[in-house]
C-alpha cells in the first residue's frame, strides 16, 4: 500500500472532513472559558473514541481539560518509543465570535474562528487515523495524540504534562498552520517576556526637584539599553511593547515599568539576553529594579534529526502530489517545548490557509485529503 492509497481513501471522505470542521468551529473554545473548553474536549473525546484509542482525559481545575489518546501498535516491541501528535483545541476568539463571523465556505476556502489555528489540523489527524484504521494498516509504533486547551495563552498548565509525555517520543508532529504555500516549520523562535519595575524617589517638581529621582528618566535610558540587546544578524529581537510610569505632572516620577518581549532563534541568545536583563544596572544612583519573567518558550532549532524527519516527509509528499518545503517562523508554539527536549519536531502539518488570529482566517479545503494522507504516511513509515 502506498501513500496514494490513503489519498484515495481520504478523498472519498472529504465532505465528512468539511462537516466535521464546521462542527468544531461552531463549538467555540476561547482559552480562558473552562465551560466552553470542556464542552469541546468532551465532544472530541466522544468523536475520537470511534478510532479505538485509549482515552485519558486529564482534568484541570481552571484550564480546559486535556485529552490524551493512545493508539497501540500490536506488533511493535514493548517499550518502543511513541509518535506524539500535539494539538490544541483552544482559540484566541472570545465567545460570540461565531455569531458575528459564522463558518462559511467561499471559493473553496473555509472561514471561521479557529478554522486555521488549529481546528483544521485536528480534523486532519482524526481522518489520518481513520484512514489507517479503515485500510486495516498496523502502526509501527504507538501513537499518542495530546489535545490541550491553553496553547494560545502560553500553555501554563499543559507544558509540564506534554513535556512528561514527550520524553517517551521518537518524534513529534504538530498539525498547526503551515507557513504560506503549505511550507512546513522546522525552526521556530523562542519567546521571552519580562517586566521591569523601577523604583525612584518622588519630589515636588517645582519646589525641590533635586531631591527626587525620576523613574521615568531611568526607564527611558534603560529602554535604549534594552533595544541594543537585539542582534539583527542572529535574528534576536527586543520589543519594549508596554510602558507606564509617574504619578502626577508636578511630581518627579517615583515609579515606572516596562514590559518587553524577546524573540530568538538560538538558545545561547536566549541565555545571553536573559542574563543581561536580570543584570540591569541603574544609570542614576538611588534607583532600584525589580525584574520578573523569562523565556516561556525555548527556540526550536533546526537540528540534523529534524532535517531527516523533514526529508522523509518531503519524500512521502511527492507521491501525494505535494512539493513540500521547509521554513522558519518567528511565532512560537507547543512544538518549541518538545524540540527543546531534543525530540525532532515537525510543525506546520495542518491545512494551508491564511490569517491566524485575524478576521480573514481561512483554510483551503482542497488540501485536506493530501495533508491528512501525509500525516497518515508519516505515522506508518517513520
Ligand atoms: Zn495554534
Amino acid at each position: 500500500m502506498t501513500p496514494s492509497d490513503y489519498l484515495t481513501y481520504l478523498e472519498q471522505h472529504q465532505n465528512e472532513m468539511v462537516s466535521t470542521l464546521k462542527t468544531l468551529v461552531e463549538l467555540e473554545s476561547p482559552s480562558t472559558d473552562k465551560i466552553l473548553l470542556d464542552r469541546l474536549q468532551q465532544y472530541l473525546q466522544d468523536w475520537f473514541s470511534s478510532l479505538g484509542g485509549a482515552m485519558e482525559p486529564i482534568r484541570q481545575k481552571k484550564a480546559g481539560n486535556l485529552l490524551k489518546i493512545t493508539f497501540t501498535a500490536p506488533n511493535s516491541i514493548a517499550g518502543k518509543k511513541t509518535a506524539l501528535i500535539l494539538c490544541h483545541y483552544d482559540t484566541v476568539w472570545p465567545e460570540g465570535t461565531i455569531s458575528a463571523r459564522p463558518f462559511k465556505i467561499v471559493a473553496g476556502k473555509a472561514f471561521g474562528p479557529g478554522v486555521l489555528d488549529m481546528k483544521g489540523g485536528i480534523v486532519l489527524v482524526y481522518f489520518a487515523l481513520q484512514a489507517i484504521r479503515g485500510l486495516k494498516r498496523q502502526l509501527p509504533r504507538p501513537v499518542i495524540l495530546l489535545l490541550t486547551g491553553d496553547e494560545e495563552i502560553g500553555s501554563p498548565v499543559s507544558r509540564q504534562i506534554l513535556e512528561k509525555i514527550a520524553v517517551g517520543a521518537k518524534y513529534v508532529l504538530v498539525p498547526e498552520a503551515p507557513l504560506p504555500n503549505g511550507v512546513l516549520k522546522t525552526a521556530r523562535k523562542g519567546v521571552g517576556r519580562f517586566r521591569i519595575k523601577i523604583q525612584g524617589k518622588a519630589a515636588h517638581s517645582g519646589i525641590e526637584p533635586e531631591k527626587g529621582i525620576s523613574a521615568v528618566t531611568e526607564l527611558a535610558r534603560q529602554i535604549l539599553f534594552l533595544n541594543r540587546l537585539g542582534d539583527v544578524e542572529k535574528g534576536t529581537t527586543i520589543n519594549v511593547g508596554l510602558v507606564k510610569g509617574g504619578t502626577k505632572l508636578n511630581v518627579v516620577a517615583p515609579v515606572a515599568e516596562a514590559e518587553l518581549e524577546v524573540r530568538v532563534w538560538q538558545q545561547n541568545e536566549a541565555d545571553r539576553v536573559e542574563a543581561a536583563i536580570n543584570n540591569l544596572q541603574p544609570v542614576q544612583p538611588g534607583i532600584s529594579f525589580n525584574v520578573t519573567g523569562g523565556f516561556n518558550r525555548p527556540p526550536m532549532e533546526r537540528t540534523q534529526d529534524v532535517q531527516n524527519l523533514f526529508s522523509r516527509a518531503k519524500e512521502l509528499g511527492k507521491s501525494l502530489g505535494l512539493n513540500l518545503q521547509e521554513g522558519a517562523t518567528g511565532g512560537a508554539g507547543d512544538g518549541n517545548f518538545t524540540a527543546a527536549l531534543g525530540i525532532p519536531t515537525l510543525d506546520g502539518l495542518g491545512p494551508p490557509g491564511e490569517g491566524a488570529h485575524a478576521e480573514h482566517e481561512h483554510v483551503i479545503l482542497q488540501s485536506f485529503p493530501q495533508r491528512a494522507a501525509l500525516i497518515a504516511s508519516l505515522l506508518l513509515s517513520v
